[in-house]
């Protein structure tokens, strides 16, 4: 997953307004001043020759055209009544973000009690909270994205204690973690990418979660649990295409009335998703939406078809 980096130049005037604009849309921000310190014992001052820039980081997704023109948007407008460049945009890969982004990379809270914290940064855990520590190094799942905090809400609600669960598309492991956190039996993560199943181990192991959870290279087809030891709950946050054409072997390890947490999919896209489930024999249950993200949570119902596969 690579990123863009947005940066707008603005006069001085602007840059309250324009970090308002960019927070709005994107991930974090970080202002760069620019100061001189012409000589060594006097104190750095502002460099009245160069002007301030903004930055921000939006995930170069399927979304990222339409965030990029609602900035665009909102410069116009303040370029209206305010000296502001237009926006310079830059792509970055992940291997870099991960090193340019870690100043940034904030505590996030999601939900009522989930808290990420970046490996690299210090928090006092209160009583009631479920901690995930992560370095996402090269692996999608910073717990910044929309679709990875629908399913970190999701989790916390639908989790019951000693669930099985398994996490398809584990990326850096996230909701891995958060699930066992939350209070699963066993969890099983799963990801069809080496570079994220390495990531995923090395934060299970950052979170001495070893006894509880399992990661393993692969998909949803290679996962086939002994009879009385399906899942209760199944995590799919892929995209709505990959969630629809594997939307069977989303429902095969789930015993009748355990559920999938379903997301990736923008909210034009859903009843792709809604359809191949009807078929796979998954009802939607829930539906919520965050932007342009949409998470659905269905149950497996049961057909006699599915049990004869
Ligand atoms: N679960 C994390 C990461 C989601 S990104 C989170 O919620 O933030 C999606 C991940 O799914 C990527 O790591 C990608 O490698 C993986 N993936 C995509 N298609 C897959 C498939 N068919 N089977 C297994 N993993 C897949």
């Amino acid at each position: 997953m690579d990123w863009l980096e947005i940066a707008v130049l603005a006069e001085d005037e602007a840059v309250d307004s324009v970090a308002e604009i960019l927070r709005g849309h994107g991930h974090g921000i970080a202002i760069d001043q620019p100061f001189v310190q012409p000589r060594i014992d006097e104190a750095p001052q502002r460099d009245p020759t160069r002007r301030p820039v903004v930055k921000t980081y939006i995930p170069d997704d399927e979304a990222a055209p339409a965030i990029r023109q609602a900035i665009e948007q909102a410069l116009w407008h303040l370029g209206q009544i305010r000296s502001v460049e237009p926006l310079a945009v830059r792509r970055i890969k992940e291997e870099d973000w991960a090193n340019a982004w870690k100043p940034f990379f904030p505590v996030v809270h999601v939900g009522q009690r989930t808290v990420i914290v970046p490996a690299w940064r210090r928090h006092r855990r209160r009583e009631d909270e479920l901690i995930v520590r992560l370095d996402p190094g090269l692996a999608f799942g910073t717990g910044m994205h929309p679709t990875t905090q629908l399913c970190l809400r999701a989790i916390e609600r639908q989790m019951q204690p000693g669930y099985r669960v398994l996490d398809v598309g584990t990326g850096s492991g996230i909701l891995t973690i958060a699930a066992a956190r939350a209070g699963a039996a066993k969890v099983l993560g799963v990801d069809n990418d080496p570079i994220a199943v390495n990531a995923a181990k090395e934060n299970v192991r950052l979170n001495r979660l070893s006894r509880v959870i399992r990661i393993v290279e692969g998909s949803a087809d290679d996962v086939r649990p002994k009879p009385g030891q399906e899942y209760d709950l199944v995590l799919a946050n892929l995209t709505a295409r990959v969630n629809a054409s594997i939307a069977p072997w989303l429902a095969r390890p789930l015993r009748v009335g355990g559920k999938v947490v379903a997301s990736g999919i923008l909210w034009d896209t859903a009843d792709l998703v809604i359809n191949a489930f009807a078929e796979a024999g998954l009802r939607v249950v829930e539906q919520a939406q965050e932007g342009d993200w949409v998470m659905l949570i269905a149950e497996r119902i049961d057909t006699g078809a599915l049990g004869a596969e």
